[in-house]
């Protein structure tokens, strides 16, 4: 209904904008310079340099939300890192592990002017394996005269080639349109099987933190593999073990197991891996290796998880290593640089000793249900009303903006939108949700909260 200056149409709109649950999403692949930085920075409408980046400099960044027609997903551009270094083979098998794995549908990219190369083929093969839907764009069609080369890709047998000019925009409505058809609503890999099965578990880290020692620590002999691409030769990804008296599902071990040989193209693998393994996760544990100091590797890790809106849970592995001057160095370290991360649960481990790792489970427990805890709209807006009642917005050349009322849109992560008089600072929105977490807890999930303001 109608409150305080908004329409029920406004407020509808604001809810069903930010109640969406996990998006799907779409992995766009191809062979380098076909332009899928391009058209990812054409789907997302945004000049986010991508296609700027200097090459050889590992990307923060793999994951986009957009939306069109209506509609929202995520966007994966597998392109940009070190493509050279990597060898295009390499690299375009680990982007097309990644659209089997993770993605709920495929953008396909081929350069039109170049047609069906024998590394497009390949990677036809191992898509059609994967039986994901693929929606095949014939780029760099910027005018009409490009339309039979497009027409050429026919070849490829994934139907019809759509042409397309990411650098113009020419078409692109079109293509998205045969992506949103094939698309669907929720991720399916993730979420689909989730209710009452088994929560997933993301063991994420750079290389050497502990990840395979602390998977075969927890797995035991209790493994049970889930080989989910059942027909095919690939190496099974997720497993299924037991642990506090429940069965979890560890996603995406095969990342962890198969030890990578490939030098300096490691890190393109890895940052696929862990946006994979993220994707896939309802909860992520970020493991740190405390006898090293907190890199930016490790932030950007962190950062993916929250991101991702992913249940978080922080190990700081390999304590049995720790002395007393080290530690020193560590808690300052977390002080400095993930400060604004104390809301995720934190366990001191040694995945090679076994200390405290009976302490995870309950960790990842409780991220999960704060992940999934819904606050009663009325038990919101009773301790908005007190919070900004006793804490006023700061006045602003003589006005005072108000928070209204609010309400929780959505979960998983939890989801609040604020409707507000005026213009509310970023420094108020902190301190809202710090109040937030500490009446609802939260312990161990990213929230989101999105303002509206009254015209
Ligand atoms: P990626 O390596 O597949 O991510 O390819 P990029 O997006 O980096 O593009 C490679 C090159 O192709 C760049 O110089 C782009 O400007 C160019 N390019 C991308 N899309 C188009 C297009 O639709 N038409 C033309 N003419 N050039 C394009
Ligand atoms: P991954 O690359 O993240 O999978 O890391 P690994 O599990 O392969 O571990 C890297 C190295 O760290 C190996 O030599 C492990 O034996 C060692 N390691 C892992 N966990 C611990 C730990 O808790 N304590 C100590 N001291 N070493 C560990």
């Amino acid at each position: 209904a109608a409150q305080e200056g908004f329409s029920a149409e406004e407020i509808d709109g604001e809810l069903a904008a930010a109640g969406h649950g996990p998006l799907p999403v779409v992995a766009v692949v191809g062979r380098p310079n076909v332009g899928k930085s391009t058209l990812v920075n054409r789907i997302i409408g945004r000049r986010e340099a991508v296609v700027e980046d200097k090459p050889g400099v590992t990307r923060d960044r793999v994951t986009y939300e957009a939306h069109w027609a209506g509609r929202r997903f995520k966007v994966v551009d597998t392109g940009g890192w070190e493509q050279d270094v990597l060898g295009i083979d390499a690299s375009v098998a680990a982007q097309a592990e990644f659209a089997i794995e993770a993605a709920d549908a495929v953008i396909f990219v081929v350069d039109s002017k170049v047609g069906a190369t024998d590394t497009d083929e390949a990677v036809v093969k191992l898509l059609r394996r994967a039986g994901k839907p693929v929606v095949l764009c014939a780029n760099k069609v910027d005018g009409a005269s490009g339309e039979a080369d497009a027409a050429m890709l026919w070849s490829l047998g994934l139907g019809e080639p759509y042409a397309v000019s990411s650098l113009h925009g020419r078409g692109t409505g079109d293509m998205l349109d045969a992506v949103l058809d094939v698309l669907p609503e929720a991720p399916a890999q993730t979420f689909g099987d989730a209710v009452g099965g088994p929560r997933r578990i993301a063991l994420i880290g750079r290389p050497n933190v502990g990840k395979s020692s602390m998977l075969n620590k927890v797995a035991g002999e209790e493994r049970v593999v889930v080989n989910e691409m059942a027909g095919t030769t690939r190496d099974p990804v997720d497993e299924l073990i037991d642990l506090g008296g429940k069965t979890w599902k560890f996603v995406d071990t095969a990342g962890i197991r198969k030890k990578v040989h490939l030098q300096e193209g490691a890190d393109y693998y890895a940052s696929l891996r862990t946006a994979a393994a993220v994707e896939k996760a309802e909860c992520a544990v970020v493991l740190i290796d405390v006898t090293e100091p907190i890199s930016v590797q490790d932030t950007r890790i962190l950062t993916m998880a929250v991101e991702a809106g992913r249940a978080l849970v922080i190990a700081y592995n390999k304590w049995d290593q720790l002395d007393d001057e080290r530690r020193f160095y560590l808690e300052r370290e977390i002080e400095r640089d993930l400060v604004q991360l104390q809301w995720a649960p934190r366990v001191n481990v040694s995945a090679r000793t076994g200390r405290h790792m009976e302490k995870l489970v309950p960790a990842i427990e409780t991220a999960l249900e704060s992940w999934e805890r819904r606050v009663p709209t009325g038990r919101l807006n009773a301790f908005l009303g007190e919070l900004v009642a006793a804490h006023p917005h700061p006045v602003r050349g003589g006005k005072q903006p108000r928070i209204l009322f609010g309400t929780q849109a959505g979960t998983k992560p939890p989801r609040f939108v604020l409707f507000a008089s005026g213009f509310i600072e970023a420094g108020y929105r902190r301190f809202i949700e710090r109040r937030l977490r500490e009446e609802f807890g939260f312990d161990g999930s990213p929230i989101q909260i999105s303002v509206r303001v009254r015209e």
